[in-house]
C-alpha cells in the first residue's frame, strides 16, 4: 500500500472517531468516500498507470476503501447503542410508584332523571321526538300564539344570532313541528337543552326541559291531570304525594294550570326550599290553545290536545336534594359521582 493510501486512512480513522453524532457520520461518509474525497482522486490517478499496474494498484484502493468502511461500520454501530440507551434513560418508569387508577364513569343526574321520566311516559303510549336547537322566530314564537309585542316575550331574555334565528328558549317549538309532521291521534314528548341569558343558584344559561303533547279527538282536561298526578307519584316513588293544580296563564294553552307537589324535603311543613309554602311548582300544563292548532294547521272543531311542560334539572334536584343548579353543569367527578 502507498503512502498516501495509508495516510487516507489514517486521516479517515481519526476523523471518524471524533463524530459523537449520527447525523454528523453521514456527512463524514460522502467526505471520505464521495466523489470528491482524497480516496476518489486515488482512482482516477489510475488510468495514467502503466496497465500492467493498474489492476494491483486498484485492489489495494478498493481494500482502503473497505478498511474505511468497515471503520464507518463501526462507528454507526456504536452511535445507535448510544442513541437507543439515552432513550431508555429518558423514559424510565419507576415501577415502585402507588398507581392512580382508572375511574369508572356514570350516567349524570340529569340523564338519570330524563330517563326516569323518558320511561313513564314511553309505558303510557308515548313516542320520544327531538327538535333543533337553533330555532327561527315563527317555531319559538309566533306559532306559540305569542305574538311580535307580546310581553312574554321579555321574559324568555332569548339569545339571538345575528340573522335572526335564536337559541329556543323552551321546547315548545317541537309541538309545532310534531302536529305538522304527524297525523293526529298521537302523543310525544320531547326532551331536550333550552337556553336563556340568565344565571344565578336556580339559573343557568342551559338548561333542560321536557315537553309533551297529546293530540286526538277526545283530549280532555280530567285526562290531563290523571295522567300528571300518576307520573308525580312515580317519579318521586310516593303514592301518596299530595299535588294541586292552580290556574295560570299561559300563551299556548287555554285553559292552562301550573302544577304544585307537596314540599319532598318537608313533607309540607315549610322550609327554605319551597319558602315556608310547603309546596313546590314542579310543571306547567293545558290544553292546546284552539289559535296554535290552527297555526299547525289542524282543525281546533275536529281536533283538542294538551300539553305539558317541565325542567329536568328542577326534578333532579329535588330527587337528589341537591341545593344548588349550578352544581350539575361543573362537571366535579367528585359530585357527580355520588349520584
Ligand atoms: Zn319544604
Amino acid at each position: 500500500m502507498t503512502k498516501d493510501l495509508q495516510q487516507i486512512i489514517h486521516d479517515a480513522a481519526q476523523q471518524i472517531s471524533g463524530v459523537t453524532r449520527l447525523s454528523d457520520l453521514e456527512q463524514l461518509r460522502s467526505s471520505v468516500l464521495g466523489k470528491k474525497s482524497p480516496l476518489s482522486n486515488c482512482l482516477k490517478t489510475l488510468t495514467q498507470l502503466p496497465i500492467e499496474q493498474r489492476s494491483e494498484q486498484g485492489r489495494i484502493v478498493n481494500q482502503a476503501k473497505q478498511e474505511i468502511e468497515g471503520l464507518l461500520k463501526v462507528k454507526m454501530e456504536e452511535l445507535q447503542q448510544k442513541a437507543i440507551a439515552e432513550q431508555l434513560a429518558k423514559e424510565t418508569l419507576d415501577v415502585t410508584l402507588p398507581g392512580c387508577g382508572q375511574g369508572v364513569g356514570n350516567l349524570h343526574p340529569v340523564t338519570q332523571t330524563r330517563q326516569r321520566i323518558e320511561q313513564f311516559f314511553m309505558q303510557v303510549g308515548f313516542t320520544i321526538v327531538e327538535g333543533p336547537e337553533i330555532e327561527d322566530d315563527y317555531h319559538n314564537f309566533a306559532a306559540l300564539n305569542i305574538a311580535e309585542d307580546h310581553p312574554a316575550r321579555a321574559m324568555h331574555d332569548t339569545f339571538y344570532f345575528a340573522n335572526g334565528l335564536l337559541l329556543r328558549t323552551h321546547t315548545s317549538p317541537v309541538q309545532i313541528r310534531a302536529m305538522q309532521g304527524q297525523k293526529p291521534p298521537f302523543r310525544i314528548i320531547a326532551p331536550g337543552r333550552v337556553y336563556r341569558c340568565d344565571s344565578d343558584v336556580t339559573h343557568t344559561p342551559m338548561f333542560h326541559q321536557l315537553e309533551g303533547l297529546l293530540i286526538d279527538e277526545t283530549a280532555n282536561f280530567s285526562e290531563l291531570k290523571g295522567l300528571l298526578v300518576d307520573f308525580l307519584q312515580h317519579f318521586f316513588a310516593k303514592a301518596d304525594l299530595k299535588t294541586r293544580f292552580r290556574a295560570a296563564y299561559f300563551p299556548f294553552t287555554e285553559p292552562s294550570a301550573e302544577v304544585d307537589i307537596q314540599c319532598v324535603l318537608c313533607e309540607g311543613s315549610g322550609c327554605r326550599v319551597c319558602g315556608q309554602t310547603g309546596w313546590l311548582e314542579i310543571l306547567g300544563c293545558g290544553m292546546v290553545h284552539p289559535n296554535v292548532l290552527q297555526e299547525a294547521g289542524l282543525s281546533p272543531e275536529k281536533y283538542q290536545g294538551y300539553a305539558f311542560g317541565m325542567g329536568i334539572d328542577r326534578l333532579a334536584l329535588l330527587r337528589y336534594r341537591i341545593p344548588d343548579l349550578r352544581l350539575m353543569f361543573e362537571n366535579d367527578r367528585r359530585f357527580l359521582e355520588q349520584f
